[in-house]
């Protein structure tokens, strides 16, 4: 590690903004010296936030169905190999309600962008929901909608919504999706969400075709100027039935470094260890949340749709990564020196551990 490497993670660390330019060479320069480094300020600092809690979620997968191409995604429009599914609302209610047995307070409803829920539709879901479970928190992550449309569910109910980015680059974000998707867009509903009052959570995949450290650096400082309350990141992995088949799938050391780097651009982020995480390598769910991430984000989808929402080839979805199996997730977590936690887990933009407040005077 560069004296320079070494000062700029001291920045960072130490509340500083970097420049793009400067995420760019912190990525460029990644060994395992500043990997180290970075893991250390980034776990203190998420002490100092969040204690050892981790915040589970649960997801639940209500559509298989998209009409988007996206040309890395498995259930993209174009593969007539997808299985197709769709939950309804009794469904998906009975999710929330196994989930709130077994401790949830926060579900996750993911989907294609699936037509068939209108407004009407999701509002009425919603309110369902709130009115079953009013202590619970409803995060929505339903793609791209109209500012009117995030207006009404934001009135029904609903509390926070994920929508990655995907990338901070418009030719990037070309070469990722066809026409009619735009980075514009995407960005115009980023800013909808966040002026509508929700807790909004945007994000990328690390080793997406065509990205390069220049692409992601831009990601960061598109993080680092949005200041997200949520940011999710995963690895690539390609799926057959895709243009980006044969494409190789992205690095989990390198998520790992940049789940570290984003603890520190914005200490009280919360920020998922995921999925595709943790179908890339054994114990990648451990490894995020040794790296800074401080959420998991168990499936609660019925056990026989889980596998038709197939983002990627090989994705998990049984064991610590199904609800069924969050003995063994907590378990896990317990392993590495951490506990899982039922609350809510709202955004909460101050410290919340004095103790190790204090003892770093
Ligand atoms: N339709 C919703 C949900 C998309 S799926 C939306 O547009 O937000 C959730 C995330 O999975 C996507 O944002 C994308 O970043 C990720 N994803 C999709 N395909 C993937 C792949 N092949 N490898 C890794 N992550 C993928």
């Amino acid at each position: 590690m560069t004296e320079q490497i070494r000062l700029l993670i001291s920045r960072l660390a130490g509340g500083e903004r970097l420049s793009r330019s400067e995420f760019q060479t912190l990525i460029e320069e990644r060994d395992e010296e500043s990997t180290a480094l970075l893991r250390r300020h980034a776990v203190e600092t998420r002490h100092r936030y969040f204690g050892r809690d981790v915040y589970i979620r649960g997801l639940v997968e209500v559509s298989s169905i998209c009409k988007n191409d996206c040309y890395y995604c498995g259930i993209r429009a174009s593969n007539r190999h997808a299985v197709r599914y769709r939950l309804d609302e009794d469904q998906i209610l009975s999710c929330c309600d196994l989930g709130y047995e077994l401790g949830l307070r926060t579900f996750v409803l993911q989907g294609g962008e699936d037509g068939y829920f209108t407004d009407e539709r999701l509002c009425r879901l919603i309110e369902r929901i709130k009115e079953a479970h009013p202590d619970c928190a409803i995060t929505l992550s339903l793609g791209e909608r109209s500012r009117e449309s995030y207006a009404l569910l934001k009135a029904a109910g609903a509390d926070r919504y994920l929508l990655r980015h995907e990338t901070a680059d418009e030719t990037h974000y070309a070469a990722l999706h066809p026409a009619p998707l735009t980075l514009e867009n995407r960005m115009r509903c980023l800013h909808d969400l966040r002026q509508l009052g929700y807790q909004v959570g945007c994000g990328f995949m690390v080793g997406s075709p065509g990205q390069t450290p220049w692409h992601l650096s831009k990601d960061l400082e598109f993080v680092s100027s949005f200041r997200p309350e949520m940011c999710g990141i995963g690895p690539f992995l390609p799926h057959h039935a895709t243009p980006f088949a044969s494409h190789s799938a992205g690095s989990a050391d390198l998520t790992c470094y940049l789940l570290s780097i984003l603890r520190l651009i914005y200490p009280p982020m919360l920020l998922p260890s995921t999925t595709a995480l943790s179908t890339l390598c054994e114990d990648g769910r451990e490894q995020g949340i040794l790296s800074g991430a401080n959420v998991v984000m168990p499936n609660l989808s019925p056990a026989d749709v889980r596998a038709h929402y197939e983002l990627y080839d090989g994705k998990k979805h049984s064991g610590a990564e199904a609800v069924c199996g969050l003995d063994e997730l907590s378990r896990r977590m317990e392993a590495i020196g951490y506990r899982t936690v039922t609350a809510r887990g709202d955004f909460n933009p101050h410290p919340q551990n004095e103790a190790s407040n204090r003892q770093k005077g």
